[in-house]
């Protein structure tokens, strides 16, 4: 599986480290709604198809990223610096091609 950096390009997912579901939302840290806390911290989606996902590039330049990942064919359609820096599909696969 090839993940592309936005910085460095495709890489081997081995460069990679997964860092959690991209779909949580941490609950203000002054919140005392222990439920809203167990959903943060146990509660995971397990979807058949489309799933956001953190990884950061740890053997690489060390970003995180927002990557959208089809959990049945690992295909990625999106990846994302966690804050900006939008790579779409289309032009991932323009430059898988170069
Ligand atoms: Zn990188």
């Amino acid at each position: 599986m090839l993940i592309t950096c936005p910085y460095c390009g495709p890489r081997d997912v081995i460069e990679f480290t997964y860092q959690g579901d991209g779909n949580r939302e941490r609950p203000d840290p002054a919140s005392q709604n222990f439920e809203a806390w167990n959903a943060y911290v146990y509660d995971r989606l397990n979807p058949a198809g489309d799933h956001n996902e953190i990884w950061q590039h740890s053997g690489g330049c060390r970003a995180h990223l927002r990557v959208v990942r089809n959990t049945l064919t690992h295909e990625i359609s999106s990846v994302a610096f966690m804050r900006g820096g939008h790579i779409s599909a289309a032009r991932r696969k323009a430059e898988d091609k170069s």
